[in-house]
C-alpha cells in the first residue's frame, strides 16, 4: 500500500535537516530519508566552516544550541598568507558578524538528533531512495512513499536531480585531503587561514579548542603524484606555517588522510516544483569559499516560506550568481600557474592589502551582498589591470593575452547564464 505525506526529504545532510525542520515548523507532515546507518556521519570529511548568514539560518530554525555551544570556535573571516615570506592580509566578515567552525560529523550528528526529535518529522536512517517522480519515491527494496513535494537535498550526486535531468556531468575541479593536528593552535584564532603556494594552496582553521583542521588542495594533473607522502610532505612544507609542520608530516606519513573530489555544477535548476533541488543537489562549487552549507540551509528557508516555486528558484538563482563567479574566480586565482595568473593573484593581495573597501566588497560578495554582476566586474577589471601592469616581462605577450582571454571567459560566460533559464 502507499504512504503519503506533505513532504518527503531526501538526504539528511546539512540541507535536509534543515528544510525537514523548516517544513515541520510550518505544520507540514515530513519523511526524511537517509541512505547511511545511524552513527556513520562521523567518518565525513566535508564543510567544517559556516559563514554568518549560515549562523542566522541555524538560529531561525531552531539549531540555535549548536551554534552557542561552549568552546565552538568562532570566525570572523580569513587571513591570506601570499607566500614568499610575505605578511598575511586580513579579510573581516562585515559590521563585525561572526562564522563558526566545527567538526562536519558533529553538525551533522547535531542537526540529525534535533530532527528526529522534531514534531511533525519522521527520520528513517539506512533507507536508500532508488527513483523519483513527481508523486514520490520508490526505495531499494521496493517499498513506495508518496507525497505532494519531494526535496532532494541528496547531495552532489543526487538521485532526485538525475531523475529530472538524467546524468548531468559536473565538472571534476581538484582533489583535496584533510588533515587533523590535535594540541596545536592556529596563528589567527577564530580566523581561516589560506595559504598560497605550490602546486596550488592550503586551507587552515581550528575546528575545536586546540584541534587545527588542514585542507590540501591537489589539482588533477597531480593525481599520480598526490599518492605519494613524501609529495605530498614536499607540497605542504614550504606553505604551512612553522609549528604545523612537523605535525602534518607526521600524519601524512601515518596515512592519516582523507580524501575528497571538488567538483564544479552551476546553481540554476532548483527542480519542477514537486520534485525541488537545495543544497549541493541544486549546484556545487569549490570548497575554497566556503559557502556549501550557508547555501543549503538558506535555500531551506527560502523553499518554504516562498509560497510560489518559480519566485524561490529566481530568488536563489539571483542571490548564488555572484558569490559562485568569485568562488571560481578565486580558485583559479590561487591555483593557475602560468605567469599572467601568478601576477593577477599578486595584484588581488596587493588590491586587499592597500584598500579596506575592497576587502569589505569581498567578504560582502562572499555572503551574497551582491547580487549585480557588475559588482563583481569593477573588482575584477581593476585587478586585471593592476596584473598587466605587474606582468611578469619575461614571458611574451601572445602567452599573457592567451591568459587574460581565459580570464575573461569566465565572467563573460556567467553575464550570458544570466538570461538562460533552466526547463521547468
Ligand atoms: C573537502 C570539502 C570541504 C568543504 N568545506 C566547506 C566549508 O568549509 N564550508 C561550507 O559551507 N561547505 C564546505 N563544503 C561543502 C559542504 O560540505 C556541502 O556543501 C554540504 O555538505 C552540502 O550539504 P547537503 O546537505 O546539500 O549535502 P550532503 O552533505 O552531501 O548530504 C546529502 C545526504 O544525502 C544522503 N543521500 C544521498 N543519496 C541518497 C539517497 N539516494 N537516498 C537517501 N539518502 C541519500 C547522503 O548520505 C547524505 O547524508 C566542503 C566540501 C568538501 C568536499
Amino acid at each position: 500500500m502507499n504512504k503519503r505525506t506533505n513532504v518527503i526529504v531526501v538526504g539528511a545532510g546539512p540541507a535536509g535537516c534543515a528544510v525537514a525542520r523548516a517544513y515541520a515548523m510550518a505544520g507540514r507532515s515530513v519523511v526524511l530519508l537517509e541512505a547511511e546507518p545511524e552513527g556513520k556521519s562521523r567518518k565525513r570529511f566535508a564543510g567544517e566552516w559556516l559563514h554568518p548568514q549560515g549562523v542566522d539560518a541555524l538560529k531561525k530554525l531552531g539549531f540555535g544550541s549548536i551554534t552557542s555551544m561552549q568552546g565552538r570556535p568562532r570566525g570572523r573571516g580569513f587571513v591570506v598568507y601570499p607566500g614568499h615570506g610575505e605578511s598575511p592580509v586580513k579579510l573581516d566578515y562585515v559590521q563585525g558578524q561572526l562564522g563558526l567552525a566545527f567538526h562536519h560529523g558533529d553538525l551533522v550528528d547535531e542537526m540529525r538528533q534535533m530532527v528526529a526529535t522534531t514534531d511533525g518529522v519522521t527520520f528513517r536512517h539506512g533507507v536508500r531512495v532508488a527513483s523519483v517522480d513527481d508523486e514520490g519515491v520508490v526505495l531499494e527494496g521496493g517499498e513506495r512513499l508518496e507525497a505532494g513535494i519531494v526535496v532532494g537535498a541528496d547531495g552532489r550526486s543526487s538521485v532526485v536531480r538525475r531523475s529530472l535531468r538524467g546524468a548531468t556531468s559536473h565538472k571534476p575541479m581538484s582533489a583535496m585531503t584533510g588533515i587533523l593536528l590535535e594540541g596545536v593552535k592556529a596563528p589567527y584564532p577564530d580566523y581561516g587561514h589560506v595559504f598560497l603556494g605550490k602546486p596550488s594552496f592550503l586551507l587552515g582553521y581550528e575546528i575545536a579548542p586546540s584541534v587545527v583542521r588542514i585542507c590540501v588542495d591537489v589539482p588533477l594533473k597531480y593525481k599520480a603524484e598526490m599518492k605519494d607522502p613524501e609529495w605530498l610532505i614536499a607540497a605542504t612544507r614550504e606553505t604551512l606555517p612553522p609549528v604545523w609542520r612537523q605535525p602534518c608530516e607526521q600524519q601524512i606519513r601515518g596515512g592519516h588522510l582523507r580524501w575528497q573530489a571538488n567538483h564544479f555544477l552551476a546553481r540554476a535548476d532548483y527542480g519542477n516544483g514537486q520534485r525541488v533541488l537545495i543544497g549541493d543537489a541544486a549546484g556545487h562549487t569549490h570548497p575554497l569559499t566556503a559557502t556549501g552549507i550557508t547555501n543549503g540551509l538558506v535555500d531551506a528557508i527560502e523553499l518554504v516560506e516562498t509560497a510560489n516555486f518559480q519566485a524561490f528558484a529566481k530568488s536563489r538563482r539571483r542571490a548564488c550568481r555572484v558569490p559562485e563567479l568569485l568562488s571560481r574566480a578565486l580558485y583559479d586565482c590561487f591555483s593557475k600557474e602560468d605567469a599572467f595568473s601568478n601576477s593577477l593573484r599578486r595584484a588581488v593581495v596587493s588590491l586587499w592589502r592597500s584598500d579596506e573597501k575592497e576587502r569589505e566588497r569581498t567578504m560582502g560578495l562572499l555572503m551574497g551582498n551582491g547580487r549585480s554582476f557588475l559588482t563583481f566586474a569593477g573588482p575584477f577589471l581593476r585587478a586585471l589591470l593592476g596584473a598587466w601592469r605587474g606582468r611578469d616581462k619575461s614571458t611574451t605577450v601572445g602567452a599573457d593575452i592567451a591568459s587574460i582571454a581565459s580570464w575573461i571567459r569566465l565572467p563573460m560566460a556567467y553575464a550570458m547564464a544570466g538570461w538562460v533559464r533552466p526547463k521547468a
